[in-house]
């Protein structure tokens, strides 16, 4: 396994590259979702590639970049053992040195839901994907439909910028007890983490109530709010049951519709979806 820091390296790098190439962006602190992208992407290519760099454009100024959990030593373990073949893993001079000043802006898909919550958030993932696949250039690109929104971002763009790499969508993976494995679940203390367990609980019960007939989108909200609302350590960002494609709010919910949420556990904001 090759760790490469800068970019002319990686091109160096790709040149060599059996292909398909198949890339697999994180930002570390790696857990088995992460893993679930480079199993299928292992399945998939010749070269695997994974790229690991906390993004800062992406996160607002009053969220977790320096919270954000770093452990690059168990990252490489962890990649070596899966397989990997190329790190990318550049410091944030080198995506962003100075001068920098241009962005990728994801239209109306890009504005509701974790944009609307989180302002320059897409900005700032659609930037620095955009980045990553012009150094990397993939021939897949690996993502996890725990952030769906975010799949449907980088959909866009692929498209709207012929980017040229396949997007390839996987699973959300869960603890035992259904909570989305996450980097920052790492920072919830004991009680955050069983609150936690509302987030899927909540999704399930939409789940629960579509498939027995109930398809009024308000009423499904209703008592999710009502289910999140009932664990004191949460306090809700947003409940969701919106079109899968547009991300408009339903009235009606009819398949396939995204059931997303953002809660926040103390200072630990989490999400979660599922697609009915
Ligand atoms: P992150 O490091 O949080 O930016 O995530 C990197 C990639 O891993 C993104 O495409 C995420 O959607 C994906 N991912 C994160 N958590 C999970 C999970 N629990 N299951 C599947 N994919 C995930």
């Amino acid at each position: 396994m090759k760790i490469i820091e800068t970019v002319d390296e990686f091109r160096q790098a790709y040149a060599l590259a059996k292909k398909p190439l198949g890339l697999a962006p994180t930002m570390g602190f790696l857990h088995e979702g992460h893993l679930s992208l480079v199993k299928r992407a292992r399945e998939d290519n010749a070269t695997v590639a994974v790229s690991i760099f906390v993004n800062p454009s992406q996160f607002g100024p009053n969220e977790d970049y320096g919270a954000y959990p770093r452990d690059m030593e168990s990252d490489l373990r962890k990649l070596e053992e899966a397989g990997v073949d190329l790190v990318f893993a550049p410091d944030a001079a080198e995506m962003y040195p100075d001068g920098f000043d241009t962005y990728v802006d994801v239209g109306s898909i890009a504005e509701r839901l974790e944009g609307g919550h989180r302002p320059g958030h897409f900005r700032g993932v659609a930037t620095v994907v955009c980045k990553l696949l012009t150094i990397v250039r993939p021939d897949r690109v690996y993502f996890g439909q725990k952030d769906a929104q975010q799949c449907l971002v980088i959909k866009r763009l692929s498209r709207d910028l012929n980017l040229g790499a396949e997007v390839i969508v996987c699973p959300t993976v869960r603890e035992a007890d259904g909570l989305a494995m996450s980097s920052r679940n790492v920072n919830l203390n004991a009680e955050e983490r069983e609150a936690a367990r509302v987030l899927f609980k909540s999704l399930q019960l939409a789940e629960y109530m579509f498939f027995s007939g109930i398809k009024d989108a308000n009423e499904l909200r209703r008592q999710m709010r009502h289910t999140i609302e009932e664990e004191p350590l949460a306090k809700i960002d947003y409940v969701s049951v919106a079109d899968g494609d547009t991300l408009r709010e339903l009235d009606v919910a009819a398949s396939p519709a995204l059931v997303s949420v953002a809660v926040n556990f103390g200072k630990t904001r989490l999400i979660d979806n599922i697609t009915l």
